[in-house]
């Protein structure tokens, strides 16, 4: 048997114990089935609600944001939110092929296309280097002063990038590099309610950001999301258009642009209220996990990733790196059928039939990761 394998399962054990692990189970140990109640008996279990507004409240004081907007999930939150940063029908959006669909789903939503920029291999976020060389190389700025692709003569309108796995990328260098031509930069901070920049909360380093609030996330509200932002226009544009964009009125019904129905509902905001109420505690549990697997694995010479300095991890799902893809595929095998929930890392966007023939340049890093990164179990316990 493969030695290098029973000791991963053993440390693994060793903290979860010997049944059946998961992968990320959710935790329901507060008020969950309380505000869920009240919220019931309050008739208000729809879009309106003051779960949604007290939901919001939360959201805004633990991640430090001015604002933020519930949405019923994180795809619906990236969706609005690109198309509150102003993306377009045919522009350019900048993102990495190593990534969740939705974040490559929610520029193609806009009618827009994605490029994808390289990772890098510590952070699993955009390469700053790449981006910086992309730019320089393939785009100019015009007489408007947008950044434009200097080939196809399209707009590059934005850029998004995703805090992969909860670990942050060098986001201060990207949102650097996209000040200077002019890009607006959104985060997907799905993974990583929690991870910081120093004090500052992923998705608050770019003009928006948003989270997911889906089973399998740090904490969950059945299916839910949120823009977060410190910029008061980009969070009443976004509540607007999130809300049908409806012209507040006592009884008349009239829009005055393209808005959408993506409003949480007030049933999943009490829970998320209540997901909140615990989420430093989860924090905190996870922060154990992650030093216990990163001792263990460093003294059994088993490479884990971990966070680079100047940044919190939330360690929403941890990873570990093997040599290649045939150990990651055998390893995956051996784990799942003993027992123990492990996942490889997304096939790269720039693989999906859908974006398949989208522009990208050298994605070596990305390639090398989707061939060697697999996620371990990772509940708060
Ligand atoms: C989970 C996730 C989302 C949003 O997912 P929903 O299921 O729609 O809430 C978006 N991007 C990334 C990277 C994710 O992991």
């Amino acid at each position: 048997m493969n030695t290098t394998f029973e000791t991963i399962l053993a440390i693994i054990r060793s903290r979860y114990g010997n049944g059946q692990i998961p992968l990320h189970a959710p935790v329901f140990r507060g008020n969950e089935k309380k505000y869920t109640n009240l919220a019931i008996d309050s008739t208000f279990v729809s879009s309106v609600g003051e779960y949604v507004n007290l939901a919001e409240k939360m959201l805004a004081d633990f991640t430090g944001a001015k604002y933020a907007v519930a949405t019923g999930n994180g795809t619906s939150a990236l969706h609005a939110a690109l198309v509150v940063a102003g993306v377009k029908a045919n522009d350019f959006v900048l993102t990495q092929p190593f990534t969740f669909v939705a974040t490559a789903n929610a520029i193609a939503y806009c009618h827009a296309e994605p490029i994808f920029i390289d990772i890098e291999k510590d952070t699993l976020g955009i390469s700053p280097e790449k981006l910086k060389s992309f730019l320089e190389s393939e785009s100019h700025l015009n007489a408007n002063g947008e950044c434009v692709h200097t080939k196809s003569g399209r707009i590059i309108s934005a850029c998004l990038p995703m805090h992969s796995f909860g670990l942050v990328g060098r986001i201060q260098e990207i949102a650097d590099i996209c000040a200077a031509s002019h890009i607006i930069l959104v985060e997907d901070a799905a993974e990583s309610i929690g991870s910081y920049v120093g004090n500052t909360h992923t998705g608050l380093i770019g003009k928006l950001g948003t989270l997911s609030f889906n089973g399998n996330k740090t904490i969950t509200c059945g299916g839910g999301g949120a823009i977060i932002t410190n910029d008061e226009a980009i969070a009443k544009k976004a509540k607007y258009i999130t809300t049908t964009a409806k012209v507040p009125h006592a009884y008349e019904f009239f829009h005055d642009e393209l808005g959408y129905n993506y409003r949480l509902p007030n049933l999943n905001a009490a829970m998320l209220c209540a997901q909140i109420e615990q989420l430093e505690g989860f924090l905190k549990n996870k922060q154990e996990t992650a030093q216990y697997y990163h001792e263990q694995f460093t003294k059994n010479k088993i490479e884990f990733v971990k966070n680079i300095e100047g940044t919190t991890s939330n360690y929403w799902l941890n990873c570990i790196l093997l040599k290649d893809r045939n150990e990651r595929d055998a390893f995956l095998k051996y784990s799942n059928e003993n027992g123990v929930m492990t996942r490889p890392a997304w096939t790269l966007m720039s693989k999906l039939p859908m974006y398949e023939n989208c522009i990208k340049g050298n994605i070596d890093n990305a390639l090398e990761m989707e061939n060697r990164l697999v996620n371990i179990p990772s509940s708060v316990i």
